[in-house]
């Protein structure tokens, strides 16, 4: 279907943002004529005053106000029709001079560190400082780790190099992997990333065989160099902590977020101690699917045919807001309020971006785009991007500029939430069997896949961190010996561990974002303490989760969801999500037949 012809209620309205392309045009050049050659640098050295400093954050959070209209203005006409050149043209234009001025504005940092913590502890107790004031806590704090002027001069420099290893391993697992041939649904098929996870859902078992093992043969084929790319990888990150005197590689990595490392450790402990139920998980897919043995190939198989709720985009949305409901009035009002203010880009069209995010800025309100099918999972969708859009809107509207952000760590938590209480709705007001059973395995197979798997990353990252601290030089043998144990720990023995599983490590590119992919799981777990305390203590509960919701980046992640009841640094949220993961497996069971 071509854009003009869906209906303007099913799209969103880049209006909000400027009234016409000629008005973006002529604010495009003056934020050029008034900021594109401005001397920034009257602010340097200046900074330990504070009228400067203050008239710098300001003029900081101006120009980025306006650059972040120009940008998202573009952008979401980009993503509408990626067909368009005027579009591509103005969104590259405005990415070009967003970082040509943010460029200038980087002496800021460097040399509010410098400044003495007296000077330093004086402006973070200055009231006129309110809204800087948690940036200026991660500077004072951050001091402890900045070396001398000539030293992080060497270390800028070097930066480029030192992400050659995730290069290298872009490059392998893209260019140089030569995949072959397989047969898919009967017919000889291109292997791609994209088609293995098709082939390993709804292949044949012959098929799902022969992908699994022409896949891993291609990382086998390629093992020495992602060996040197991932150990060089971990080195350099053990570089960094050393001369940036961390404790540890996961101490340096969690500080970037400003996240207390207990919170790793709660994670992995609780979840390692509770793998029994991942075991109970695997033996009951065994059973159901009628497998005489279980292989690795095997786990994406979906453990019942996904029941299609099929509904029109207008019903679904009213379904979603429904199932809401425990949230309360003001935030299905702020749903409704959404849709009818044509936040939502709706419907698939011809050169539109395909899947769903959601986009805020500041100073207008989120947008979402959508590709919407009539099916359950697109209904999941809504609730998903909508959860972003109203933790983005909440911030924004609580917040001043320079604390609205929220920080990945949290990013996925109103996301989950709403996606938790739709499923519980739907679960509880269906008759229908196999609907049920469809719920309760997508329920499962998020936890499967965002909570276990994504912890036993996160483990296999802490052991090949802490070897490398110890001086103890990563082989491929030591790589894989450490990944298969972890895959037999995960697992257990309702499983055939495949012994090509214990290259899994060699493919994944998160590993070089080091401790990037817990934040996954204490999303997830994070999200289901808070929905069981709505669903058990109603208003109070609801209004601390507005209170998270309206806390942008006002202060560190752990504390901000202290304040919708979730304790982190305890084991109590870990264990409550364990328990929810068991509750589910057997209330599944109850469904057999
Ligand atoms: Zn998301």
């Amino acid at each position: 279907m071509e854009r003009k012809d869906i209906p303007q209620g099913l799209k969103w309205n880049p209006t909000d943002i400027f009234p016409s392309d000629e008005a973006w045009d002529e604010e495009y050049k003056k934020v050029v004529a008034e900021y594109g050659e401005y001397d920034f640098d009257v602010f340097k050295g200046k900074l330990s005053q504070k009228k400067d400093l203050l008239e710098c954050f300001t003029l900081m959070d101006t120009v980025s106000r306006r650059l972040e209209k120009l940008y998202l203005y573009a952008h979401l006409h980009h993503d509408s029709d990626m067909r368009v050149a005027k579009y591509t043209s103005s969104y590259a234009m405005v990415a070009g001079l967003i970082s040509k001025i943010f460029a200038r504005f980087s002496f800021v940092d460097p040399e509010l560190t410098e400044l003495p913590d007296e000077v330093l502890q004086g402006f973070i107790k200055d009231p006129d400082f309110a809204a800087y004031e948690y940036r200026l806590r991660r500077i004072a704090a951050g001091k402890a780790h900045v070396l001398s002027e000539a030293e992080e001069t060497l270390l800028a420099l070097s930066s480029d190099v030192m992400r050659g290893f995730q290069e290298v391993h872009t490059m392998l697992n893209n260019a140089n992997l030569n995949l072959p041939k397989a047969t898919l649904h009967g017919e000889e098929t291109q292997m791609s990333h994209g088609l293995y996870g098709v082939a390993l859902r709804s292949g044949a078992v012959e098929e799902r065989k022969e992908w699994f093992e022409k896949y891993y043969q291609a990382y086998i084929n390629l093992i020495d160099t992602i060996t040197s790319a991932y150990s060089g990888n971990v080195k350099k990150d053990v570089f960094y902590k050393t001369v940036r005197k961390y404790e540890s590689c996961k101490a340096m990595a969690l500080d970037g977020e400003d996240v207390d490392p207990i919170v790793y450790e709660n994670l992995i402990e609780a979840v390692h101690s509770s793998l029994s139920y991942m075991h109970e998980y695997i033996a009951l897919r065994k059973e159901v699917l009628g497998f005489e043995e279980q292989h690795m190939y095997d786990i994406n198989v979906p453990l019942v045919e996904n029941t299609e709720i099929k509904l029109p985009f207008a019903e679904a949305y009213e379904l979603v807001i429904e199932g809401l409901a425990p949230l309360g009035k003001d935030y299905q009002d702020l749903l409704r309020h959404g849709k009818e203010a044509r936040w939502i880009d709706v419907c698939e069209n011809e050169g539109k971006r395909c899947g769903a995010y959601s986009a805020g800025i500041y100073d207008v309100h989120p947008y979402v785009l959508l590709n919407y099918q009539e099916t359950t999972n697109d209904i999941f969708t809504i609730a998903h991007e909508m959860g972003h859009a109203l933790h983005t809107y909440k911030s924004a509207e609580t917040q001043p500029y320079a604390k609205a952000d929220y920080t990945i760590f949290l990013a996925e938590i109103a996301s989950t939430v709403n996606e938790v209480l739709l499923l519980k709705h739907l679960y509880n007001k269906s008759e229908d069997k196999q609907l049920k059973k469809s719920l309760l395995n997508y329920y499962m197979d998020m936890f499967r896949a965002t909570l276990f798997r994504q912890t036993q990353f996160a483990e296999f990252e802490q052991i090949a961190h802490a070897k490398a601290e110890a001086g103890e030089a990563l082989t491929k043998e030591s790589l894989n010996e450490a990944y298969y144990q972890l895959n037999k720990d995960y697992y257990g023995d309702g499983i055939v561990h495949d012994e090509q599983i214990a290259y899994e490590w060699a493919r994944i590119p998160h590993f070089y974002s080091s401790f990037y992919v817990y934040k996954y799981a204490t999303g997830i777990i994070s999200a289901i303490s808070i929905v069981k305390r709505i669903l058990t203590e109603g208003e109070p509960a609801v209004q601390d989760y507005f209170t998270f919701l309206s806390s942008g980046g006002c202060t560190d992640p752990v504390s901000i969801l202290k304040k919708a009841g979730v304790d982190l640094t305890t084991k109590a949220p870990f264990e409550a999500a364990m328990k929810e993961f068991a509750d589910t497996l057997h209330e599944f069971k109850t469904l057999l037949d």
